[in-house]
């Protein structure tokens, strides 16, 4: 497994689709017709959305190409139309740091992203800030914090799970996670019967796990995944920003265009900088009528930025 990344991998695993049959049913019924020359249900779908404003539909068209009316919605900052397109990728080999950059992007965006509850850290991947990149010394520093971070992160997981494992952790554990719950006067039941053991104040739980194997073994049994969740959630603590995450993001239009401006410009931090980079290029290729008009610089230190003409639509 790749421990150190330097640069993100962007998966594109949601885009458009626009069935002709309901684009025809719609233009038979109340419009005439329409004529466009692209395929890409990413494109079509805000020049239909743009036109349905004005029905500007048979005799009513106006321009008849996509690349015009796109560039003229743009250029008027009729931008709205542009949020009925969505694009969803998965980034990979992205930092801590970095998300956290992004899922400040709150307008048109969804997000779904690795847990560090829910999920073991201890093999976690790291990401090599550009600047540190190709300097041996730095990345060295780096490394030998990254490795000394998980190996505390390992000593506080152990730690942790030992000291919920105990009698007193345990009972904790289960009343927190409301599968030890109160019942009649004071008297605390596992919500299913745990035989000769129900109906007992907490104190003569704790002293049944103390001194029955069997009682002990069903809390553990029972509470494994609190227990787990619990020790990771404290333990990430020490875990760098420079840790390596996976988030799921969904965008429309718009809102990736606002993205690509803000992350992509000279003031954005440098990892950021270069994954906005990265998806103004394959959002370029996917839907050019609607991204073409970034241009992706390269700047004297080697890194690249984005420029447009049309700023925030
Ligand atoms: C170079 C750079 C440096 C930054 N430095 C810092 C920093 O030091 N500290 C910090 O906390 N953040 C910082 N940020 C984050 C920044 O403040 C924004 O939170 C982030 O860029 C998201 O931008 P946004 O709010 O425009 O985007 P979105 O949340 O996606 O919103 C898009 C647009 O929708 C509109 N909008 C969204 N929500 C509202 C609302 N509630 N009310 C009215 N209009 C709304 C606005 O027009 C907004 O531009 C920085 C960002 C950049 C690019």
């Amino acid at each position: 497994m790749q421990k150190y990344f330097n640069r993100a991998n962007i998966y594109l695993v949601g885009k458009q689709v626009m069935p002709a049959e309901e684009v025809q049913r719609f233009l038979d019924n109340e419009a005439d017709n329409w004529i466009t020359d692209t395929d890409n249900a990413a494109q079509r779908i805000p020049e239909l959305a743009g036109r349905v404003c004005y029905m500007s539909f048979g005799e009513k068209q106006g321009r008849k190409d996509n690349a015009s009316y796109l560039g003229h919605i743009m250029s008027v900052g009729h931008g709205s139309v542009l949020e009925h397109a969505v694009f969803s990728l998965l980034l990979t080999g992205v930092s801590r740091s970095l998300t956290h950059e992004l899922v400040r992007h709150r307008a048109g965006f969804a997000y779904s992203q690795l847990s560090q509850r829910y999920v073991d850290e201890t093999d976690a991947q790291f990401v090599v800030p550009p600047a540190v990149q190709g300097d041996a010394e730095l990345e060295k520093s780096l490394k030998d914090f990254c490795d000394a971070s998980l190996k505390v992160y390992g000593e506080l997981t152990d730690k942790l799970a030992e000291k919920f494992a105990t009698p007193e952790g345990l009972v904790d554990i289960a009343l927190r996670e409301e599968q030890l719950a109160e019942g009649e006067s004071g008297k605390f039941t596992f919500g299913e019967p745990v035989e000769g053991h129900d109906n007992l104040s907490i104190a003569d739980w704790r002293s049944r796990v103390a001194e029955d194997e069997n009682v002990a073994k069903y809390f553990k049994k029972k509470t494994i995944r609190a227990r787990r969740k619990s020790a990771r959630e404290a333990a990430r603590a020490v875990l760098p920003n420079a840790t390596e995450t996976k988030i799921f993001v969904t965008g429309n239009v718009r809102a990736w265009r606002h993205f690509i401006e803000l992350r992509g410009d000279i003031h954005a931090e440098a990892e950021i900088r270069a994954l906005a980079c990265d998806v103004a290029r394959l959002l370029k290729n996917e839907a050019p009528n609607l991204f073409g008009d970034y241009e992706i610089v390269t700047l004297p230190d080697g890194s690249e930025r984005t420029r447009t003409t049309h700023r925030k639509v």
